[in-house]
């Protein structure tokens, strides 16, 4: 189950990232944390908010909710330059047929907003 290793590594970003906000020694908490995942990113979102929850118990995310919006795989086109989601895996352009195009999004994990208070 490496979502929970992935949990961990999220938090240990949350805590780099809110140290200044927070003014080191802990005086506030992460309300919520916002991620983008990829569809292609190879994680379950049930797991990896179940394994936040344990990873992140003694810490200052602790409670804080997550959400999780999904980023659909697309494409973008050598050839003619279209940019198309990817869709049941089938890898050519949807306007041209070609299959020269390169991935712009779908395998990311991104931290995308902490909600600080
Ligand atoms: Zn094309």
């Amino acid at each position: 189950m490496h979502e929970l290793a992935i949990a961990e590594s999220i938090i240990g970003i949350l805590k780099e990232q809110t140290s200044s906000a927070l003014g080191g020694s802990g005086g506030g908490k992460i309300n919520s944390v916002k991620l983008k995942i990829g569809e292609m990113a190879g994680i379950v979102p049930s797991a990896l908010e179940f394994s936040f929850q344990i990873a992140s118990k003694g810490t200052l995310a602790e409670g804080a909710a997550l959400y999780i919006e999904n980023v659909p795989l697309t494409g973008k086109c050598d050839d003619c330059s279209e940019v198309f989601r990817i869709k049941d895996y089938c890898f050519e352009c949807v306007s041209c047929g070609g299959s020269n195009f390169k991935l712009i999004a779908g395998r990311e994990l991104l931290i995308d907003e902490i909600d600080v208070g």
